[in-house]
């Protein structure tokens, strides 16, 4: 494979969980309603993505792995309108470069899927291949071309606390779709998909603590900015930041400010440095938002970061009322 695809292929996969992401965030895009995700070695070994969203048509499957011929995005101008998570048609080529892929796709509405098969970038194999509608997408042997990247992953078992991660964070965000994650032979998360954020907050944190968790949903009338998601009432809190989570119109993002208002909003609440559990989503107009300066896309830029502070925390606040000193 060129030399361009294998530079962005670093900066796109950087481990494990980084293809996952990808592929959940596809899935997403592709409106499913199912998303199974089955991990072994900690996804070194093997992953697979099976969904039964749109699929992709099969004079389309081979162009989805040619860098940028698919992206979402079709001028420039949409960058700062991008309702899709995915958007740079990087993500399929770049795990490509780097393993041994699957795909087996159909739409619903063909008779025929198509399969095709891919080692370290190359095609080896393609052809009609009849599979239920949706995406299954298998990678194998992460990094196996790349024995530098391969020994700078962690443990299988720290490779899949981060995926677990990741696929619990999206099934709160996502409460409409059905989640199902395998690590090894052991089911770790089965979400409902019946659309309610407290339902899914059940199958990940069980009952006790979803219990002590306030729903929000709340709009500042100033700006309209949005904050809706779950946060936990004072009684409940933790040693590290880690269970703070937040979205910008649905997307993961890691953003200090965002971890700053959050904490600010519980000020007094909690005790000396313990911290929120929290599942936030912002609802920000498109264009005041900036989701095009980082590659793996974890990083956003706020128009105004004053806005966003003002509504995460009027949003938190109120469902924090009754608790206040
Ligand atoms: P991007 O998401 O940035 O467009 P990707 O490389 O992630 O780029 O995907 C390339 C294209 O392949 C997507 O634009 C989409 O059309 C198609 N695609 C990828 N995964 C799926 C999926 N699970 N279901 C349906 N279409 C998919
Ligand atoms: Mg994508």
């Amino acid at each position: 494979p060129d030399i361009a695809v294998q530079i962005a292929a670093g900066e796109v996969i950087e481990r494990p969980v980084s293809v996952v992401k990808e592929l959940v965030e596809n899935a997403i895009d592709a409106g499913a309603s199912r998303i199974i995700v089955e991990i072994k070695g900690g996804g070194i070994e093997q992953l697979r993505v099976v969904d039964d969203g749109a699929g992709i048509l099969s004079e389309e499957v081979l162009l989805a792995f040619q860098r940028h011929a698919t992206s979402k995005v079709e001028s420039a101008d949409m960058l700062n309108a991008i309702p899709t998570l995915g958007f740079r048609g990087e993500a399929l080529p770049s795990i490509a470069a780097v393993s041994q892929m699957a795909i087996n796709t159909r739409p619903a509405a063909t008779d025929a899927g198509f399969n095709a098969e891919f080692a370290w970038g190359k095609l080896i194999s393609e052809g009609a291949h009849g599979c239920p509608p949706g995406t299954t997408i298998e990678v194998s042997d992460l990094f196996g071309n790349l024995p530098a990247r391969r020994r700078f992953l962690k443990s299988a078992t720290a490779e899949s606390g981060r995926i677990h991660e990741l696929v619990t964070r999206y099934s709160l965000a996502y409460p409409e779709v059905s989640f199902h994650l395998k690590v090894g032979d052991r089911v770790v998360l089965n979400t409902q998909g019946d659309g309610r954020r407290a339902n899914a907050a059940l199958a990940v944190y069980g009952a006790e603590v979803s219990e002590s968790l306030l729903e929000i949903q709340e709009e500042d009338p100033e700006t309209g900015y949005r904050v809706e998601g779950l946060a936990g009432d004072p009684s409940l809190h933790r040693a590290n930041r880690t269970y703070m989570t937040f979205f910008v119109n649905r997307r993961w993002i890691q953003n200090r400010m965002l971890t700053f208002a959050l904490e600010e909003a519980y000020h007094g609440l909690l005790p000396e440095k313990r911290y929120p559990l929290a599942a936030l989503n912002l609802v920000v107009p498109y264009e005041d938002v900036d989701v095009n300066s980082h590659p793996a896309k974890r990083e956003v830029r706020f128009r105004q970061d004053g806005k966003v502070y003002a509504a995460l925390q009027r949003g938190v606040r109120a469902a924090l009322v009754a608790y206040s000193p």
